[in-house]
């Protein structure tokens, strides 16, 4: 079969790669129908590592995915060929104490789509995931669509871990697609007002389309300041979703006393700073936020609700041979591009 895969910075190509072979006990194999391109794939994209994990080339990224089952493993019930399913990339133990104390997410043994030396990724025509990481989805839901319920289950599972309430007034930093997958899910669960920043006003422009009270371009206007004006108690919430330090210093001084500051979030650096006095005064939570725990499930019956307009969201669609176009577009933040979408098939 073939796969897009990383063979240096910047560089990926398409390879013949063998075939996955039959699924196991427990396992799908899985025709690949839509890709999603992530951040987290550019930052392999564009430097070869995320933190500690670090890419041996060739490899084969991509992790948002929805797809089709060709073939089902011995004892799989619950899925036949034929059916369409979104697919949650991580593929935890079940066994570790992680994973019995309801943390999946943190298993210790925990194999990640697209991830250096834990899986290749899904940017191939086939791939073999065990079943319990495979949803159905609705006979009405586009795989592209089914292909952005796992970095909205990202957003949805950061609001959830925040325990917001109903009225609770909130900041997004970082309109990219997981900030919008925070703003989606906060209104779903009855935020108040919502101010959302960002760099790029195609982005805002997105946010407040989805629902966002207020938006402001932290190139031209100073976020502390205008959402200071509109909050004089200031935000029961932040939510840092983009990786950059001047949002945590933002952020520390947006949230109320006893707020609660959610770090969604990669920073391309190696260490947070916030300042000492401010933080503790004032004795903000300061949360961090792991992928996703159990809100697949959630993510796709939001999209299937219709309160995701995934046209908002989904700016670009490539096929698999322009695999290298999406990445470049998305890495660039060029023409607009929020969500890009590979599609396998040329249809
Ligand atoms: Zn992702
Ligand atoms: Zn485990």
């Amino acid at each position: 079969m073939k796969a897009v895969m990383l063979t240096g910075i910047n560089t990926m190509e398409m390879m013949e790669v063998p075939d996955p072979g039959k699924p196991a006990k427990g396992e799908l194999l899985l025709r690949v129908d839509v890709v999603g391109v992530c951040g987290s794939d550019i930052h392999y994209y564009t430097t070869g590592r995320i933190g500690t994990q670090v890419v041996e080339y060739p490899f084969t990224v991509g992790h948002e995915f929805a797809g089709t089952v060709l073939e089902t493993g011995e004892g799989v019930i619950n899925f036949k060929p034929g059916d369409r399913v979104a697919v949650d990339p991580a593929m935890p133990c079940y066994r570790c104490d992680q994973c019995k104390g309801g943390r999946e997410h943190t298993c210790r043994h925990l194999k990640f789509l697209g991830c250096p030396g834990q899986a290749e990724g899904s940017l191939s025509e086939m791939i073999i995931m065990p079943s319990g990481s495979c949803f159905h989805i609705p006979e009405e839901m586009s795989f592209s669509e089914a292909a952005l319920a796992e970095p909205l289950s990202i957003g949805y599972y950061a609001a959830k871990l925040s325990q917001i309430s109903k009225g609770d007034n909130i900041a997004i930093l970082g309109a990219g697609p997981i900030g919008d997958s925070v703003l989606i899910s906060s209104l779903s669960m009855g935020a108040g007002r919502i101010h959302v920043t960002d760099k790029i006003n195609s982005r805002l422009d997105i946010a407040t389309k989805l629902g966002a009270d207020s938006v402001c371009n932290v190139d031209i206007c100073s976020a502390v300041e205008e959402i200071k004006t509109c909050e004089p108690l200031l935000l029961d919430i932040v939510y840092e979703c983009c990786g950059k330090q001047e949002a945590l210093d933002q952020a520390v001084e947006l949230l109320r006393p006893g707020g609660k500051l959610m770090v969604v979030g990669i920073p391309q650096f190696d260490r947070w700073s916030f300042v000492a006095d401010m933080a503790r005064r004032k004795e903000l939570s300061i949360i961090h936020v792991r992928r996703q725990n159990d809100c697949m499930q959630a993510a796709i019956d939001l999209i299937s609700s219709g309160i995701v307009d995934s046209s908002l969201l989904i700016t670009h669609t490539f096929t698999f041979e322009n695999s290298k176009q999406a990445f470049d577009l998305v890495r660039d933040y060029r023409d607009g591009v929020l969500k890009a979408m590979i599609k396998m098939e040329k249809s």
